[in-house]
């Protein structure tokens, strides 16, 4: 193989979604909502399908997005950054999140160009960044021991402009926040927004979990800070917007300067992303548009969505309490992270065994109790911070009830 593939190892979603098959666990671990995806969306695939006559639903479309999906796109998002966003400029269609992180990296980076991450953080940023030839630079949040609200993640800022060098490019922010649920305030946005004003640094801001907050949790999305569009790219998932995350399809959002490159790949490495659910996504930004820029309340993405998260995330919390674990509760998304070492369960840590504890925690519990959730370590790109965090475990609530019981069951034995 390729140089820049030799160190590569298999991710977490690919080894524990295999353990979790293996041993028919309850799934708990990887992110993806298992009750039915919401019907106006599939309802509206289901009406291409009926029309095999329509080339605009099943030939190819324009290679960055579909007409009708970038306008609705740009509607949506010229209103929720308080800014114009130009359909046909400022918007690239693309294979899900992953591929728009993608893109913007290997857009962006140099070889040697650094990149700061606030950690713990998704999983591929980092593998992404190697890829494109660039250095990952790790800013670890703070968490106070015993802190029981994702909100007491925070970043130490001055930490974070000391680390800049003449190579930093880029930071990545990560909003609503994958794994700990943490919502970033306005505060803790303009601190990011002074850092990247002043070191001249773009910002590629993955804001896939935006319309997952609930309660008082507001999202502010880091393009519609003052004097950020201009160089900030912002990522978005159809997949997690509509529940759908088997479509695969997301994209990139940013001025035309910061667009032109990643396009500059696309146009060469898939053309165009598939056009029927590019199709139904738009028709479903359509008829949620309707209900949400009137009254927000009674739409799927501004009622329904977070009145629903809310409900499981309670549920799970106390299930976990209940059941010995020391929860953090999440302000929004649909993870929570809690703390196992409480637990007495019959899981013990094999003396000199070289595997991280959440590591062997999270198989265990998988193999002997066929409950499958994700150890926190994955989220850490370095051993040393791994080492400083294998106290906790990452649970999806966003399942249906069924499962969350079949959780409860198992989590009711445990101790
Ligand atoms: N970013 C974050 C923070 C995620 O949790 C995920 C997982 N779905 C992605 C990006 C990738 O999203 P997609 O499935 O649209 O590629
Ligand atoms: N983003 C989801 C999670 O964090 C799933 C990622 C994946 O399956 N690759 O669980």
């Amino acid at each position: 193989p390729a140089e820049r593939v030799r160190e590569s190892n298999p991710s977490i979603w690919v080894e524990l979604s295999a353990l979790a098959s293996e041993y028919n666990a309850v799934n708990l671990g990887q992110g993806f909502p298992d009750g039915p995806a919401p019907r106006f969306v599939t309802d509206e695939l289901k009406k291409i399908a009926k029309h095999p006559e329509l080339t605009c639903a099943h030939q190819y479309t324009s290679g960055y997005g579909h007409p009708k999906l970038v306008k609705e796109l740009s509607k949506w998002y010229s209103y929720l950054y308080q800014q114009q966003v130009n359909p046909k400029t400022n918007i690239l269609v693309t294979v899900g999140a992953y591929h728009a992180l993608y893109y913007s990296f290997h857009a962006w980076i140099n070889e040697g160009d650094e990149v700061i991450i606030i950690e713990p953080a998704f999983d591929c940023y980092a593998p992404q960044i190697k890829l494109a030839g660039g250095v990952p630079v790790s800013i670890v949040m703070n968490f106070p021991d015993g802190g029981t609200n994702a909100s007491q993640f925070t970043v130490d800022f001055e930490k974070m402009e000391s680390s800049i060098t003449e190579k930093t490019k880029m930071i990545v922010i990560n909003n609503p926040h994958n794994p700990t649920g943490k919502l970033f305030n306005r505060m803790e946005l303009l601190k990011i927004a002074d850092i990247a004003q002043k070191y001249d640094l773009i910002v590629v801001a993955d804001e896939v979990y935006e319309f997952h907050c609930w309660g008082v949790n507001k999202m502010i999305r880091f393009a519609s800070l003052p004097g950020m569009w201009n160089r900030t790219i912002s990522i978005g998932s159809a997949g997690k917007v509509f529940s759908i995350t088997g479509w695969k399809l997301g994209w990139a959002i940013g001025p035309d300067h910061l667009l032109a490159p990643l396009k500059a790949i696309h146009q060469n490495c898939i053309y165009a992303c598939s056009t029927p659910t590019q199709l139904a996504v738009a028709m479903a930004f359509e008829k949620e548009w309707e209900t949400f820029h009137v009254k927000p309340h009674k739409s799927y993405l501004g009622g329904y969505l977070p009145e629903k998260l809310e409900i499981k995330r309670k549920k799970l919390q106390k299930m976990l309490v209940n059941a010995g674990f020391a929860p953090i509760s999440p302000q929004a998304g649909y993870f929570m992270l809690a703390n196992y070492t409480h637990l007495n369960t019959g899981f013990r840590i094999s003396e000199g065994f070289e595997e991280l504890d959440d590591y062997s925690f999270t198989k265990w519990l998988c193999r002997e109790k066929k409950l499958a959730v994700i150890p926190f370590t994955a989220f850490f790109a370095n051993i040393e911070d791994k080492m400083r965090n294998t106290s906790f475990v990452r649970f999806c609530f966003f399942k249906k009830d069924r499962t969350l019981n079949d959780a409860k069951k198992i989590m009711k034995k445990l101790s």
